[in-house]
């Protein structure tokens, strides 16, 4: 049955991958992006190329009244928000001792504050709806910890958190929160490492090689599916088994 999605970051990168698929999976899907108006229209002709259902959204999810308006957006052009997944994420990686205060505050609003302001919107409606489903991307940083990510890290972990206990809030309301933890997916933000250092992690993935968007967002498809009805406060890792 097709629902109202929403993608946070669905310009591009794992956040497309998972548009694309919620969007041949016969969801009505709204591709949040925050400066990208281009790639995030891309997205949507892919979409909708394919037969499904899309519509390019503005918003800086770190920002209250942006996300307000981007809800009251999606509200109103597809209906209310059944699926949410807080995709949007950003890096600013330093070792901690050269650690700006805005190196540590961007990545905790953009990669943490944005799931409260975002879930909590989405909330009022999957209540009243007696369904839900909040997906989180976080990272294996989360768990592992990262040298020179202590900010990411700590955001991403903060979110594992966050999906445990709004799981245990909502769990008589029918609605699921769970979260998924890639390890090492080749998108914009790994390209960023340069190429000697994603050779370097490679002997330590057991699959030998970089995830790819689509093999995130299948395990995204599938928390937001029905099969996945009786799994809640969960984190399902997906790395391709690594070992740090
Ligand atoms: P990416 O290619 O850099 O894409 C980031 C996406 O987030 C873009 O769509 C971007 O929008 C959006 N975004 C950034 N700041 C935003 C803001 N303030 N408001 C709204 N949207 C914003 O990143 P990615 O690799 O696909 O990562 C997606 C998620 O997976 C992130 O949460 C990341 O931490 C997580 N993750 C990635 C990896 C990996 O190896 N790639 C591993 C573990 C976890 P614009 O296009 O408008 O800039």
């Amino acid at each position: 049955m097709g629902r109202v999605a929403l993608i946070t970051g669905g310009s591009r990168g794992i956040g497309r991958a998972i548009a694309l698929h919620l969007g041949a999976s016969g969801h009505r899907v709204a591709v949040n992006y925050h400066t990208r108006a281009e790639a995030a229209e891309e997205t949507v002709t892919a979409l909708t190329a394919a037969g499904g259902t899309g519509l390019a959204v503005p918003g800086d999810v770190g920002d209250g009244d942006a996300v307000t308006e981007m809800f009251a957006t999606v509200t109103t052009e597809l209906g209310p928000v059944e699926i949410l997944v807080n995709n949007a994420g950003i890096t600013a990686d330093d070792l901690l001792l050269r650690m700006t205060p805005e190196a540590w505050s961007s990545v905790i609003q953009t990669n943490l504050t944005s799931a409260y302001l975002c879930t909590k919107a989405a909330l009022r409606g999957m209540v009243k709806a007696k369904w839900g489903r909040i997906i989180s991307v976080t990272s294996v940083s989360g768990i592992s910890g990262n040298a020179g990510q202590a900010n990411y890290a700590a955001a991403k972990a903060g979110l594992i958190g966050f999906t445990k206990s709004v799981a245990k809030e909502v769990g008589s309301r029918g609605i699921t929160v769970n979260a998924v933890a890639p390890g090492f997916v080749a998108t914009e933000m790994t390209d960023a490492l340069g190429e000697e250092a994603r050779r370097a992690v490679l002997p330590l993935i057991s699959l030998g090689r970089f995830g790819t968007p689509a093999e995130i967002a299948s395990v995204v498809g599938y928390l937001a599916s029905d099969q996945a009805s009786y799994v809640t406060g969960q984190v399902l890792v997906v790395d391709g088994g690594l070992g740090f």
